[in-house]
């Protein structure tokens, strides 16, 4: 299967990892819709949030939390967005579960929805 978040996950594209545990892993977007952008991405291949496994739930919050406090304080924000896009008429482009994260900082005027 062609798929660019596989690829990350197996090593075959090397990244730069923010936070990883068994299941998870996070790194930078690519396309810094602000700076700090990241992406919590699954090490398995599950096209939506409604293939992930319940069990899987704590660990997603863990990595979701770690890698939102590491990039805040790195990029001196003071908040963050959690996107997370399911199917195609929400604007999921990667058909393999992932989940924003934006850090904020006060007036930013961030469009994280373009
Ligand atoms: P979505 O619209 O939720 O499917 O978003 C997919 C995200 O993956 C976009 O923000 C892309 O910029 C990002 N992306 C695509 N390829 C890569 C890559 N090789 N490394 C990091 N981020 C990527
Ligand atoms: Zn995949």
């Amino acid at each position: 299967m062609d798929c660019i978040f596989c690829k990350i996950a197996n090593g075959e594209i090397p990244s730069k990892k923010i936070y990883e545990k068994d299941n998870f892993f996070s790194i930078l977007d690519v396309n810094q819709k602000v700076e700090g952008h990241s992406l919590v991405i699954s090490k398995k291949h599950f096209e939506t949030l409604l293939d992930v496994p319940e069990d899987f739930a704590s660990e997603l919050l863990d990595c979701i939390k770690k890698t939102a406090i590491r990039i805040m304080k790195e990029k001196n924000a003071d908040g963050f967005n959690v996107i997370n896009n399911n199917f195609e008429s929400s604007g999921q482009l990667v058909k393999h579960f992932h989940v924003h994260i934006f850090p904020r900082k006060k007036n930013d005027n961030a469009n994280i929805f373009s």
